[in-house]
């Protein structure tokens, strides 16, 4: 057996926190695996960095996962209505496509109690896998973008989408989410300070799924006084899932879960 390849493919990479979560699941579970990072710039180089690397597997992080959806040759249900991808497989010479992000999210929610309605920040890839499965897990899903042109696939799904002009933020929202990059590797906020301002206060908490650094958003949420999440929670349990994928299903969720915790100690 020879030790299996995997990596994250991104553009911001360096931030990722994927390579120490695999590698201390790889390790204490005795797989023999080893993951790195890759600053991947031209998503539409991605196959063939997959191949050339010789990789078993990879993730995909902002913002390639449009581009790796359609380097797959295979899609899983998520992926496939997502259109995006966050987990490739290699299987027989093919690419296997997956999306762990929606089920990560919808797991990392569980914590806020009561919550209905739920504003999602943000039109890209994760915003797209996780809305669909909020919705089929019975919340009532939002969407409001800076631009228009990525709200089409919302509309199409049939959620009520906005852009900042034609949005009314006296409406109340129980959970907003910052599902853009704005935070990531700036200070800007992922919408005008007035409307979040009200968004926030009329809302039951507030989640930015950035993690590891105290947003601007999540700075604002927290001087008003909401309880607040970062993306912490959502990055384990879609890394868990990602990893129960790499090693076809040779471990239980709760122990690959408890391996990769240690990773955040
Ligand atoms: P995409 O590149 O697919 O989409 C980015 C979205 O953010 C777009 O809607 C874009 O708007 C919007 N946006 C970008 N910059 C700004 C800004 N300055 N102000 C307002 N809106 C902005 O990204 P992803 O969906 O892949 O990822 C989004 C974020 O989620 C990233 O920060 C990523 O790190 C994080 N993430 C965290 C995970 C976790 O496990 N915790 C998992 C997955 C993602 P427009 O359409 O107008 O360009």
């Amino acid at each position: 057996m020879y030790k299996k390849l995997f990596v994250i493919f991104g553009n911001p990479v360096s931030h990722s926190k994927s390579p120490l979560m695999h590698n201390f699941a790889f390790k204490n579970l005795e797989f023999d695996g080893c993951y790195g990072r890759y600053l991947l710039e031209d998503g539409t180089k991605l196959k063939e960095k997959f191949i050339s690397l010789g990789l078993s597997g990879a993730n995909i992080t902002v913002p390639h996962k449009e581009e790796a959806f359609m380097a797959c040759d295979e899609l899983d249900e998520f992926a496939r209505i997502a259109k995006a991808v966050n987990t490739i497989v290699l299987k027989n010479g093919k690419l296997y496509g997956y999306n762990t992000d929606g089920s990560g999210f919808l797991k990392s929610i569980l914590k806020f109690k009561d919550i209905k309605t739920i504003l999602i920040l943000g039109a890209g890839g994760t915003a797209q896998s996780t809305s669909i499965i909020l919705r089929n897990t019975q919340y009532d899903v939002t969407i409001l973008n800076r631009s228009q042109n990525r709200l089409q696939l919302f509309t199409d799904n049939g959620f009520d989408c906005y852009i900042f002009d034609d949005f009314d933020s006296s409406q109340p929202y129980d959970l907003i989410v910052n599902m853009t990059s704005a935070g990531l590797s700036d200070d800007s906020l992922p919408a005008p300070i007035g409307i979040l301002e009200q968004l926030i206060k009329n809302s039951k908490g507030c989640v930015d799924i950035i993690y590891g650094k105290d947003t601007p958003f999540l700075k604002l949420a927290k001087k008003l006084g909401k309880p607040t999440n970062d993306g912490s929670d959502m990055l384990l349990f879609q890394g868990v899932l990602a990893f129960d994928y790499f090693t076809n299903h040779q471990y239980s969720l709760d122990e690959i879960e408890d391996e990769m915790k240690k990773a955040f100690i």
